[in-house]
């Protein structure tokens, strides 16, 4: 299956979308971040102006707009939520080219993120995968809502609650507030799964949870 969507990738435009040639482009502002370690800690840098009010809104604006239209280095994939109060840009204080972001409800996978984050790490060379889990989310407590009640699930939102009820399981027992249980399990589930598929060998994958009252985001083990 790796090797499938490998050969897809580099055999259609969307990899041919990632093969301008550097030199066609513009000279960019600022070098691209290379190494994970790096690309986390420009997240965590923003993410810290953001929680604090201190945002700097960077990388907006006709100029880089056409810097990037030859050529984009984001620094790292974002894996997160839909959610309205959790948009990546904003909450990690980046702009235009910096991330690629992927989001579903709960932050479920399924093929299209895959081949999407595989994109991001392969064509792109991005050198960091987080992936963002928030409290509070919707589609967690649909799924705890369906688990208490039985009640059915309408249509394609099956699809979520089938993904997440693995973790909601596995926490129900645990003291506390089953909803952050369950969202710190799957989004742990998540990571591991995109670290356990062959296709990210040598990725580095990390997983986090955004707190919608502080606006922090914390690295979680
Ligand atoms: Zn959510």
């Amino acid at each position: 299956m790796a090797s499938n969507r490998r050969a897809f990738l580099t055999a259609t435009a969307v990899g041919a979308l990632a093969t301008v040639p550097a030199a066609a482009a513009p000279a960019v502002t600022e070098p691209p971040l290379s190494d994970p370690r790096t690309a986390l800690a420009e997240l965590l840098a923003g993410n810290h102006r953001y929680a604090t009010g201190r945002s700097r809104h960077p990388h907006e604006g006709d100029r880089l707009r056409h810097t990037l239209a030859g050529s984009q280095h984001p620094f790292a994939v974002i894996v997160g939520c839909i959610d309205s109060r959790v948009p990546p840009e904003l909450i990690f204080d980046q702009g235009l080219g910096d991330l690629l972001c992927i989001r579903t409800a709960g932050q479920v996978l399924d093929e299209a993120v895959l081949a999407s984050v595989q994109y991001g790490v392969e064509e792109l060379r991005i050198p960091l995968v987080l992936v963002l889990g928030h409290e509070r989310c919707g589609a967690v407590a649909a799924t705890l809502e369906h688990l208490r009640t039985g009640a059915p699930v309408p249509g394609h939102l099956n699809l979520l609650v089938d993904e997440i009820t693995p973790s909601a399981r596995r926490t129900r027992a645990l003291p506390g507030d089953w909803a952050e249980h369950t969202m710190t399990a799957h989004t742990r589930w998540v990571r591991d799964a995109i670290r356990a598929d062959s296709a990210f060998a040598g990725s580095t994958v990390l997983a986090a949870r955004f707190d919608l009252d502080t606006g922090r985001v914390t690295l979680l083990p």
